[in-house]
Formats: structure tokens, C-alpha cells, sequence
């Protein structure tokens, strides 16, 4: 199983920047009623980095209309944060699919090093098994997955998907970007937070 992350800061600054291209995507599109969109981020703070995060990879790239009477709010996707979930899109995925493989890791190891309790990781299985299958967005996309990605293993089916064909940067990037459409699903911001 792919028990870590990759551990240096070079990671997460890659992250930023695939996120920052998504961004750029949404940008240029502007706004439905034509406005231009201006750079209006959310700081975040997100929990079970490695270390102490740089205040720019902690923020929620977003954008607000600028035409009076509009003012329109509009996020792109994200390969860093899944939902308003506290943690790290990578970091749900990667505890969830830990919990799951042939061996489950024990939950106080896992909270020992992400910070994530029991109780949160109980709340991310429900995600995974309940939430996540119901959306338009899996119903569509497991489609494509070649082979078969199983539903009662989820994540973990969908990491060993990835990152058993790609080298571990390549196979994150590559997973956090087909996840991305959910990190602005409107149906899946209830109930699901941290
Ligand atoms: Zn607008």
C-alpha cells in the first residue's frame, strides 16, 4: 500500500501550482454576466500538513465579480482542498484508503500522525462509502476508470488505481486532479465538514 505522502514542502508548492492553473482556467472564462473576475481568496488553515504550511499554499484560490450588482462569487476547482473539509484533499484520501487496504493501519497510529481523531476519521469513511458514490460526478466519471474501480473501497480502489500505474508525484497529481470537480460540488458541502 502507499503509506506516505511524498514528504518534501516541493509537493505541496506543486500542489499550489496545479491549482493555481485551474484557477487561471476559471479566470479567464469570467463571469456569466460578463464581468471580470478579481482574485478574492479564502484563508484557510488546514490541519495534518507536514510542518508548517507558507501562509500562500494555505489559501483557498476564489474570485469575485466585479460588476456592480453582480458580484458574483466564483471558486475553481482544487486539487488541495476537497469540500470545506479542514484537512488537505490528499490527506482525507490518503487516511480514508489507510483505514481500507489489505492491512488497516491502526487509528491511533494514523492520529498520531495526521492529528486527525477518531471520530473525524469515522465522519471521512461515511464520506467516502455514502456521500461520494451518490454524486453526479462519480456516476459519470467511474466510467472511466479502467479497471473497475470498486465502491466498498473506496478510496483505497481509487488510490491503487493511480498510483499503481504512475510514479508517486505523477499518480497524486493525476488522482487529485480527477477528484477536483468535487471540491465545488455544492451537494457535497453539508454535513461533511473537517
Ligand atoms: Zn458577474
Amino acid at each position: 500500500m502507499y503509506h506516505d505522502l511524498p514528504r518534501t514542502a516541493r509537493f505541496w508548492s506543486f500542489l499550489l501550482a496545479v491549482d493555481q492553473d485551474l484557477a487561471e482556467e476559471t479566470r479567464k472564462n469570467a463571469c456569466p454576466c460578463g464581468g471580470r473576475l478579481h482574485s478574492a481568496n479564502y484563508p484557510r488553515k488546514p490541519r495534518g500538513t507536514p510542518g508548517q504550511l507558507p501562509e500562500q499554499e494555505c489559501l483557498r484560490l476564489s474570485f469575485c465579480c466585479d460588476r456592480d450588482g453582480c458580484r458574483k462569487r466564483v471558486t475553481p476547482p482544487s486539487v488541495r482542498f476537497l469540500g470545506r473539509k479542514v484537512y488537505l484533499g490528499a490527506i482525507v484520501i490518503l487516511i480514508s484508503a489507510m483505514r481500507q487496504g489489505p492491512s488497516p493501519r491502526r487509528v491511533r497510529e494514523l492520529a498520531t500522525r495526521f492529528g486527525a481523531d477518531r471520530r473525524t476519521i469515522a465522519r471521512w469513511q461515511v464520506f467516502w462509502r455514502e456521500h461520494f458514490p451518490q454524486t453526479s460526478f462519480w456516476k459519470i466519471e467511474r466510467a472511466q476508470l479502467m479497471p473497475a474501480v470498486e465502491i466498498l473501497s473506496l478510496p483505497y480502489s481509487l488510490v491503487d488505481a493511480y498510483l499503481s500505474r504512475h510514479p508517486i508525484w505523477r499518480g497524486w497529481m493525476l488522482l487529485l486532479r480527477f477528484l477536483s470537480p468535487i471540491s465545488v460540488a455544492k451537494s457535497l458541502q453539508i454535513e461533511i465538514s473537517r
